[in-house]
């Protein structure tokens, strides 16, 4: 068994990974985490998507108080504006259209009807979108049988403050952090295993095994490993970012319980409502917009103040050849990165440690756990990829050459053969493996605008006045259950507020 654990770098990877560590591994291993106050963490990464409630709830962490530390609001999903076309407007919203009859999803049964005059848009038959529109929010456990319980929710927070919260809680479970800037990292001249790392203060740290949560500079698996990289930026061309926190109008002003993605003319901007303020960012492809411009775009694009000076943020979207390599592995930013429109990032950081802790190495590294590990986080990162790349490609834009670009690229295969597949009768190619529920995919399909030639056969085996009469029932289910729904504000007020929300009237 391993036993001398060092981890690189106190971001959230950081201290994701030290915790779960801390958590999932037996008492004798000792974990240190080395960060540098000299380097910045890269200070953004707001948004997550539902699976981090499982990490979350994999510590024991107590959600109000987790909520109330950093300032967090709950995520029924994404708005995405003007993708399909300049004006159009869906949401990828966590959760299911109405339920399925005979086993057959609800959407095949929507889509014979859907040119029915009683037949509603299909996102009216979805719990957590009816509540988005109206800024509510419920706090409800998922449960099937149930129409007003079909959704699942994630979180908006502040990442620094998150990853603040889990230093208090790795300390208190035994990780020690160690301050100062690693400047040196020594390698055995026969394997190339790491040794060990060298401080700026001269202080020497030895480790079994190192877990680089460097970031951006990927200090141990690129710098001093070279496992390669692979740039996927044809595919996901945007490589910049402005970002920006802006206040809120009001101590009234409703806090959406969605993030916003509008697309600009060469990338989109976010926007996500914390209780405190909110994070706004422009994300575009420097060949087809300068950076100048884009800061004007962001500016000219936010709802409240500004209450820091923009950052611009540079990234190319791909991964490492390798995510773990010898007696070292890769989390976070310094393994890849995927641009930040489906908050798939945490969400990966995540994977990766739960799997690697699956997989933890005796001293003797065997290959084949290596190998296993890489594999699985090959897929992972790839079909996240793909779900990404859907979005840019299946556009109708033509207002611009990025948008010209990215409906007019070739796409990974495996994608197209996913986009074929529900052209065909609305099916998805869906693998055990994907980060996204069926769902999802559905979400975004038909939000842009995707239309399948057909349905599943077995839908013509009901009669269709029983399906009008069970669709005409959903609809009225969900509307009704939305509505009765206490709004965002108020469930925030009631179940987290943070010192700053508190003040506030809800809507
Ligand atoms: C524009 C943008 C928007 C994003 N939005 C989202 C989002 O909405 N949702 C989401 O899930 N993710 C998002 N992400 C990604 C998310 O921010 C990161 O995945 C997450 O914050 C993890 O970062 P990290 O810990 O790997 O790196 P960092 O936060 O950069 O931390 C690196 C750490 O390494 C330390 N370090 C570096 N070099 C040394 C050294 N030589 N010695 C000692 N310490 C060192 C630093 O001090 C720091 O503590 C976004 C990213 C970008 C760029």
């Amino acid at each position: 068994m391993i036993k001398n654990i060092v981890i690189v770098g106190g971001g959230t990877a950081g201290w994701m990974t030290a915790a779960a560590l801390s958590r999932h591994l037996p008492e004798q291993c000792n974990v240190r985490l080395i960060e540098s106050d000299q380097i910045a963490t890269v200070g953004v990464g707001e948004a997550t998507i539902p699976v981090i409630r499982t990490f979350n709830a994999g510590l024991g962490i107590d959600e109000q108080e987790f909520m109330r530390e950093t300032n967090a609001t709950f995520k029924l999903g994404i708005r995405f504006q003007n993708w399909g076309e300049i004006g159009e407007d869906y949401y990828h919203a966590f959760g299911y259209y109405g339920f399925p009859i005979n086993d057959v999803s609800f959407h095949h049964y929507w889509m014979k009807m859907q040119k029915h005059p009683d037949t509603a848009p299909i996102h009216e038959y979805n719990m957590p979108y009816m509540a988005s529109v109206y800024d509510k929010f419920e706090h409800k456990q998922f449960n099937n049988d149930s129409i007003d319980s079909r959704y699942f929710y994630a979180f908006q927070f502040d990442a620094t403050l998150y990853a603040q919260y889990l230093r208090k809680w790795s300390e208190a479970k035994g990780v020690t952090r160690i301050e100062g800037k690693v400047t040196q990292v020594s390698q055995n001249n026969d394997t190339g295993f790491i040794e060990s790392v060298t401080l700026e203060s001269g202080e020497c740290i030895e480790g079994e095994l190192f877990i680089d949560c460097s970031g951006f500079r990927a200090l141990l698996i690129e710098q001093t490993l070279k496992v390669g990289y692979k740039d996927w930026s044809h595919w996901l061309p945007v490589n910049r970012a402005w970002a920006v926190s802006t206040s809120y109008e009001n101590n009234n002003t409703p806090i959406p319980p969605y993030t916003r993605a509008r697309a600009l003319t060469a990338g989109w901007q976010w926007r996500i409502p914390l209780q405190n303020r909110t994070g706004d960012g422009n994300v575009f492809c420097e060949q087809f917009l300068s950076e100048d411009k884009a800061l004007d775009q962001l500016l000219e694009n936010i709802e409240g103040k500004p209450i820091n000076e923009p950052r611009l943020l540079k990234f190319n979207t791909g991964k490492r050849k390798k995510l773990w390599d010898k007696n070292c592995v890769a989390i976070g930013l310094s393994a890849g990165f995927l641009e930040p429109l489906e908050s798939t990032s945490i969400a990966l950081i995540q994977g990766a440690i739960l799997l690697f802790i699956k997989n933890f190495p005796n001293k003797d590294f065997a290959p084949a756990t290596e190998n296993e590990f890489n594999r699985r986080m090959d897929i992972k990162y790839e079909e996240s990829r793909n779900f990404l790349i859907l979005h840019y490609h299946m556009t109708r834009r033509n207002d611009s050459e990025f948008w010209d670009y990215c409906r007019t690229m070739k796409i990974p295969e495996e994608l197209q053969h996913r986009i074929n597949i529900f052209r065909h009768r609305g099916h998805i190619a869906h693998k055990d493996s994907d980060l996204f529920i069926e769902h999802s995919w559905l979400e975004v399909l038909f939000g842009q605008g995707e239309k399948p030639g057909s349905y599943d056969p077995r839908v013509d085996t009901v009669e269709p006045q029983e399906v009008r009469r069970l669709l005409a029932e959903m609809k009225m289910d969900v509307a009704r259950a939305a509505k009765a729904m206490p709004t965002h504000n108020e469930t925030l007020a009631r179940y987290c507020a943070g010192d700053l929300i508190s003040n506030r009237n809800s809507k």
